[in-house]
């Protein structure tokens, strides 16, 4: 690990103006960052704990949504009650990942900055590696690729994101707000995290010197009537080989809208519009859901070792799909 300076911030007002000095990251819960510090990938110069910022509420919108605090612990939100009852995809996605001690110290922020999981980019002795040192290459693609992605890689990057959480809330069409020098901002989930194109060391649209303080999930006709299904090699504190957060709004036994976001397969929390379109004003039943998964899967480009991806992709949504539409 190399030397670095850290300073804690007294507030969010604090915490931007700390995060202006150049090198500096905010660090919460530390899950994924002082892992990647142990093992040289990343090298802050300063570190910003924000663990004081007060953002640790989950708050119901006048509007009939949710507003959830950056620092809000994986496990809290797992086990808020309106979750669970309301958004069960999320809590069921959260309750997937990680160890139950991980998810007490992650936060949802840190969550969606959570990095990936390809073992080139996290072993220095491997040199090339786009994400890590830019313009290096790709150690993958020729490479050991039975982890990584099947949908929105590049010639430059194939890795795969990590989080469950952040598939669920494709699905929920979260809103992620933003603090920073310019403003507050906010930005739909479908556009934090960016495909890698030429520059997979750009994960997501957030600038230096900024700061995730919310995320909010409107009031939906989908989201109670929601699962998500995780297919991995072993059924505990494991990454996603393949998983799938579906939500349906039905009449009747007739899909009058839905949701599909895919995990473990992409190279960002994927939502997958084709598979949208064919549930959408069709019957709930296993051939219209087998039909969205094929959908769902149509544009994937398999690499050597990671062609199983794809069955087990649509079998994750075939799955998610028959729990939702009997929740
Ligand atoms: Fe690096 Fe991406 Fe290639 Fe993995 S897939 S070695 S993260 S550039």
């Amino acid at each position: 690990m190399q030397p670095f300076s850290f300073s804690q911030a007294r507030n969010q007002d604090d915490a931007l103006l700390q995060l202006r000095q150049s090198g500096a990251v905010a660090i919460a819960g530390g899950t994924t960052l002082v892992d990647l510090m142990k093992l040289d990938v990343q090298s802050p110069a300063h570190l910003v704990d924000i663990n004081s910022v007060p953002l640790s509420r989950i708050e119901a919108l006048p509007d009939g949504g949710l507003r959830i605090g950056a620092m809000v612990r994986n496990s809290d939100l797992a086990h808020d009650e309106t979750v669970m009852k309301r958004y069960p995809v999320l809590s069921q996605a959260l309750l997937s990942g990680a160890s139950a001690q991980l998810r007490n110290m992650a936060t949802t922020g840190g969550n969606l900055m959570q990095r990936t999981r390809c073992y080139y980019f996290r072993d220095p002795a491997y040199a090339p590696c786009n994400k890590r040192t830019p313009g290096s290459g790709c150690a993958a693609l020729e490479g050991f690729n039975r982890i990584h992605a099947v949908l929105g890689g590049s010639e430059h990057c194939v890795a795969t994101h990590p989080s469950d959480m952040a598939v669920a809330l494709v699905a929920l069409d979260a809103v992620v707000h933003i603090a920073g020098p310019q403003g507050d901002r906010r930005v739909p989930i479908e556009e934090f995290h960016k495909l890698p194109g030429a520059t997979p060391h750009i994960e997501t649209v957030v600038q230096t010197g900024e700061l995730i303080t919310y995320v909010t999930l409107p009031k939906s006709s989908f989201a109670q009537r929601s699962a998500y299904v995780k297919l991995r090699d072993r059924a505990s504190f494991e990454f996603a080989l393949a998983s799938a957060a579906v939500a349906l709004d039905l009449n009747g036994s007739t899909i009058r809208a839905a949701r599909v976001a895919l995990g473990g397969v992409a190279t960002k929390p994927w939502r997958s519009h084709e598979a949208e379109q064919v549930l959408s004003g069709a019957a709930a039943n296993a051939e219209t859901f087998r039909t969205a998964a094929e959908a769902a899967l149509k544009s994937a480009k398999p690499l050597r070792y990671n062609g199983f991806k794809i069955e087990l992709a649509k079998m994750a949504i075939v799955r998610a799909l028959t729990q939702a539409a009997q929740a």
